[in-house]
């Protein structure tokens, strides 16, 4: 791991870039902050927001697909609007390479729609459509997934031509009907979908649902797998708790 870089959340990303960690989502399944307050406590203290200033020396080779921060939020309403537009200012300066942005709170997107170039793509999480679920398991304090989807649809909207992801990711219970026209509604280039690799006994939805899910989406986009497996609780007798 090069001293610019983290580790990485998605295989088709060849380069990790993380000019500003830190986030006040507090996801329950975050694997980021139980990193930064373990194994990497040494070298960044704790989750405080922050930008690193050195990171910005970074040199990204052209042709490679960047990720941007994924020890945080980019787009976090904490975050001062000088450190995106710095941030953008760079992905700016390396128009051979492609810059992937991922946020739960792509309402902040809109804030900067005209300063995009078009080597970014524009990611956000939605591991559901169950506004409910998500409420009921405290899954974060991040924007509901419904006002994620929405912010998308703004996004698309505002500046059609520019690249959309989603990232389902950890997958939480759905309504099938309904995320399927979510996301074919965003028009997403690529989706990623995957299990919580944390066991975290989140309220997943059973394996077949999702691999349904999965055939509905690759009718439209690209699907990149990630951990594909039974829900923790497919196993068990513990089967009518959702
Ligand atoms: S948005 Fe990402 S970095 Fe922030 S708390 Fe959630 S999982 Fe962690």
């Amino acid at each position: 791991m090069s001293k610019y870089v983290g580790t990485r959340m998605f295989e088709f990303v060849t380069e990790t870039w993380n000019p500003v960690i830190g986030c006040k989502h507090y996801c329950c399944y975050c694997w980021s902050r139980r990193l930064v307050e373990t194994r990497l406590k040494r070298i960044y203290r704790d989750f405080t927001p922050r930008l690193i200033e050195k990171r910005f020396r970074y040199r990204p080779k052209a042709g490679s697909l960047v990720f941007v921060c994924d020890m945080g939020d980019l787009f976090g309403d904490w975050v001062p609007r000088e450190w995106i537009t710095r941030v953008i200012n760079f992905t700016k300066s390396f128009p051979e390479t492609t810059f992937l942005f991922l946020t739960k709170n792509p309402a902040r997107y809109i804030e900067f729609i005209d300063e995009f170039p078009s080597n970014v793509i524009l990611g956000t999480t939605i591991e559901t459509d169950r506004d409910d679920l998500y409420r009921k398991y405290h899954i974060s304090r991040a924007p509901l997934p419904s006002e994620r989807y929405r912010a998308m649809l703004e996004v698309k909207d505002r500046r059609p031509e520019l690249r959309r992801f989603v990232s389902i990711e950890p997958i939480l219970d759905f309504n099938l009907g309904t995320f399927v026209k979510w996301i074919k509604d965003v028009e997403p280039c690529m989706v990623a979908i995957g299990y919580d690799n944390y066991s975290n006994k989140l309220p997943e939805p059973p394996l077949g649902k999702t691999l349904k899910l999965i055939d509905e989406l690759e009718k439209v986009t690209k699907v990149v797998r990630k951990t594909l497996r039974k829900a923790w609780w497919e196993n068990s007798y513990i089967q009518a708790y959702l």
